[in-house]
């Protein structure tokens, strides 16, 4: 007879799970919620800076790797995570077994290194879980139709953790970390930052593109379409399993749920991105489609971009691409400068990206002036704006990011009093 019993997902970052001590500390907070009524899955990340060794191994033997070899090297990070955890489990007393993504399956396509979940079979988990047994399943990997190992892009196992809840019908996916939430910025670059309650998933998803390492873009564009309904807590300072009507952490849920609509909910920065300035352009149509019409076909992608008023038929574009793109970006560019037909380009690695992010920009006006005066007020100089219905960006000197960043915070009225 199967029970119906409320179902949580718990998925352990890097540093909740980074030795043995963790890991003990991790099977207690699992079993608090086991004892609490629960039927819990486990998902986890490979223990904090073993992903980066083994890319380390992949890369020192040949740049070039081959992608599908690199998916088998690095997702045995989480397995042996997923194994430990479940040895601690039972050792204190909770049957428990660990899942590779093989096994589950958890299907996805063929993209290497960043592959895409298709589809998930949830069956063998709810049996596991209804039989009383705690699955904790590796994070970041699944596996293709020609029965390869794939992973999902750096940080994935927020995205493993995400689909699976969707697929166990869960009640919510707690994520958990080494902060105790989300908060308006960054703690560590503006010290009056505040613990965000709930925020919109719209709002997560252009912070998280905007810059914050939080949670995986993706995972929050699943959880999104899914409607999964994610808490952000730490792993560090919780030690009651979560009880619905008092969630300590942050929550990422929809629109309707948001109580209060602030004109901005958060402010991210990405020292990601570099600018690129293209001189000497002939002021004609179809211009703007011959500079990035090359770059699209070579999958750059490209983010801000700026023009400059025409001088006797001569114009300027000013925009900017992933830093790790910028060489690709160059080369595209010189090939194809006799159809584009410009005098030279300039490169710039020295940027920030600075968004404001709120639900309440669609009713509110001047959101974007705010941050042009704040600016302004400090002679801060703005290179390249770009705004969606709910975000506006500026690009700014990175030399600047920090002042811009507390002085925009104090602006929008964020600031822990
Ligand atoms: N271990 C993988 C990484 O470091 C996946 C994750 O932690 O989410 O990117
Ligand atoms: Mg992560």
């Amino acid at each position: 007879m199967p029970r119906n019993l409320p179902r949580i997902v718990m998925k352990f970052g890097g540093t909740s799970v980074a030795d043995l001590g963790r890991i003990r500390k991790v099977a207690y907070t699992i079993k608090k919620q086991v004892e609490a009524g629960c039927e819990v899955t486990v998902v986890v990340s490979a223990m904090s800076g073993v992903t980066n060794q083994l890319v380390g191994y992949c890369e020192a033997l040949n740049p070039l790797f081959d992608r599908s070899e690199y998916d088998s090297i690095v997702s045995t990070g989480e397995q042996v995570t997923s194994g430990l955890l479940a040895i601690a489990l039972q050792t204190i007393g909770v049957p428990s077994r660990s899942w590779s993504g093989w096994q589950i399956p958890l299907l996805t396509d063929s993209v290497y290194s960043n592959a895409r979940i298709k589809k998930i079979d949830a069956l063998k988990i709810i049996e596991c879980m209804q039989s009383g047994i705690v699955p904790v399943i590796a994070g970041f990997q699944g596996i293709d139709e020609t029965g390869k190992v794939t992973t999902l892009g750096r940080g994935g196992s927020d995205t493993s953790a995400v689909a699976i809840a969707a697929s166990i019908k869960a009640i919510r996916c707690d994520i958990y970390t080494d902060v105790d939430g989300i908060y308006t910025t960054d703690p560590r670059i503006v010290n009056k930052a505040k613990h965000i309650k709930s925020i919109a998933y719209e709002e997560m998803l252009e912070l998280a593109s905007g810059g914050a390492k939080v949670l995986q873009t993706r995972s929050v564009e699943l959880a999104m379409k899914e409607k999964v309904r994610v808490q952000v807590l730490s792993s560090f300072k919780e030690d009651q399993a979560p009880m619905e009507n008092a969630l300590p952490g942050s929550l990422v849920v929809s629109e309707e749920e948001i109580v209060e609509k602030e004109q901005v909910t958060g402010i991210a920065y990405s020292m990601n991105e570099a600018k690129v300035i293209i001189k000497g352009l002939p002021d004609q149509p179809g211009i703007a489609a011959s500079i990035f019409r090359p770059l699209a076909e070579e999958n750059v992608n490209v983010d801000m971009i700026a023009q400059s008023g025409a001088t006797d038929q001569i114009t300027n574009m000013t925009f900017t691409v992933p830093k790790t793109d910028l060489k690709r970006t160059q080369q595209i560019l010189e090939q194809n400068k006799q159809t584009i037909g410009f005098t030279q380009v300039l490169t710039d690695n020295e940027v920030v990206k600075i968004s404001v992010v709120g639900i309440g920009m669609r009713s509110h006006t001047g959101v974007a002036n705010t941050m042009f005066k704040t600016l302004a007020d400090r002679s801060i100089n703005i290179q390249a704006i770009s705004t969606s219905e709910i975000k506006v960006s500026v690009l700014i000197a990175s030399e600047y990011m920090e002042l811009a960043m507390r002085a925009l915070h104090t602006a929008y009225g964020l600031d822990y009093t």
